[in-house]
């Protein structure tokens, strides 16, 4: 497969063309961002490893079942993923209250969520990617009721398999953002699974491991990036 040309820069991965159409080239850079992009930052590594994680995680999907767009690891800051047709919502599940959450509905932070409990934002950055529900998503026609349905038991399925994969390392996932697309009329998993859009804490300690040490300015981002690594069998 040979790499072509850019086809989109967002704001830590950038997207290119294949030589044949239905793939594209992943590239995982190492900038960081946060806050609608209103914070940056470049950290070392961070590239490599959320692209290695992406790639361990998507394969785990994979043989539970999970349909995925990743193909293979093209090199230590690519990957080779099928070309979808994106849906323009972010699915959200939450297992522990953090974050928006916690801000919207002025619950406490580690509130456990039983049962874990799903959320809708529309990938709008002007907006600051507001909540939206499925009501709206039929309107104004962001996705069809099907592919609404399909997308919720694929989130909530991911969450069966990663929960189990992160207590067996001492981690909680506390809660995840996924982004599907169309392959051939199929609803598959894209964009990446990595620990800049999920929250993981270490179970005993409730150290957070995940992108909020970035916008909690904590330090040791991709350090922590790399402990969860370790911890759920990884080699980097
Ligand atoms: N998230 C993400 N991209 C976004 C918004 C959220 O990856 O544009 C992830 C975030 O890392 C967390 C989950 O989705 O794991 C829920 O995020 P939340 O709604 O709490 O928003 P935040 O606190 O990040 O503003």
């Amino acid at each position: 497969m040979e790499k072509r040309e850019l086809l989109y820069s967002g704001k830590a991965k950038s997207v290119y063309t294949t030589d044949d159409p239905d793939f594209m080239v992943l590239e995982f850079r190492n900038d960081t961002s946060a806050f609608d992009g209103k914070k940056v930052e470049k950290l070392d590594r961070k590239g490599l490893v959320n692209n290695k994680f992406n790639a361990f995680i998507m394969s785990k999907l994979a043989d539970a079942g999970i349909p995925t767009h990743f193909e293979q690891l093209l090199s230590d800051t690519e990957s080779l993923v099928k070309r979808l047709d994106m849906i323009p919502l972010e699915c959200v599940v939450r297992n522990v209250a953090a974050g928006s959450l916690c801000r919207r509905l002025g619950v406490e932070e580690g509130l456990a969520l039983d049962p874990a409990t799903f959320e809708l934002f529309l990938k709008n950055d002007d907006l600051g990617d507001p909540m939206v529900n499925e009501y709206h998503a039929r309107s104004f026609g962001w996705a069809e009721d099907v592919h609404i349905a399909r997308m919720k038991e694929l989130t909530f399925a991911v969450n069966k398999v990663l929960k189990e994969l992160f207590e067996a390392g001492g981690l909680t996932l506390v809660d995840y953002k996924l982004e599907f697309g169309l392959f051939r009329g199929e609803v598959i998993l894209g964009d990446e699974f990595s620990p800049d859009g999920c929250r993981l804490w270490d179970s005993e300690t409730g150290e957070k491991l995940d992108k909020d040490r970035f916008r909690q300015g904590l330090g040791g981002v991709v350090e922590g990036y790399e402990e969860v690594a370790r911890r759920i069998g990884m080699s980097l």
